[in-house]
């Protein structure tokens, strides 16, 4: 049954906590796409899985919920005292993310992560250029306009886990 594929993978990959909801469950929010518009993280424009490249907001939703379930998990790192962990966590939990990927490879599902899409070394948005994969573009939770703050607080599952740590989110789609 695929979803105990899923729910295996996770396990033998090693996230901390998941929670298991309806797709239609999913918090979308106008205000979510309006922080990346800050850019703070230097993907707006520049990265096809990001606003404002990533489509509006009724695309978003029409992307996620034509699956009915949505797993999501995430994985709770130390971000280094004085946050100089924060590069090394993120390249940690995106292993993990492709370690599950890799397991989850041939199943129907849509597995989509923290951060812009990290197929390519660097996009081809940055450059103007049509997007080399798109049929294996990764979608990010934030740049698809899900407010993960909310949903962590609403599922009980750590976002702001103290002393420097953070809950970085993901999720399966099936
Ligand atoms: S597949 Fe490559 S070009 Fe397309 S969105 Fe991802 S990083 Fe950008």
């Amino acid at each position: 049954m695929l979803r105990d594929k899923i729910i295996n993978a996770i396990n033998e990959v090693g996230f901390d906590e998941y929670q298991e909801i309806p797709a239609s469950d999913i918090i979308f929010a106008d205000a979510v796409f309006a922080s990346c518009q800050a850019n703070t993280c230097g993907n707006y424009g520049q990265n096809y899985s990001c606003p404002p490249l990533s489509g509006d907001m009724n695309e978003n939703k029409a992307r996620f919920l034509k699956y009915d379930h949505a797993i999501i998990l995430n994985k709770i790192m130390f971000l280094g005292e004085y946050y100089e962990r924060m590069e090394t966590s993120t390249l940690e939990v995106l292993d993990l993310l492709d370690q599950l990927r890799d397991r989850l490879e041939a199943e129907p599902v849509m597995i989509a992560g923290p951060g812009g899409c990290n197929l390519c070394a660097e996009c081809s948005a940055k450059t103007g250029e049509d997007c080399r994969f798109p049929d294996e573009r990764r979608y990010s939770l934030e740049g698809s306009g899900m407010d993960i703050v909310t949903m962590s607080r609403k599922l009980g599952m750590t976002y702001n886990g103290g002393d420097k740590k953070v809950g970085f989110f993901m999720m399966v789609l099936y």
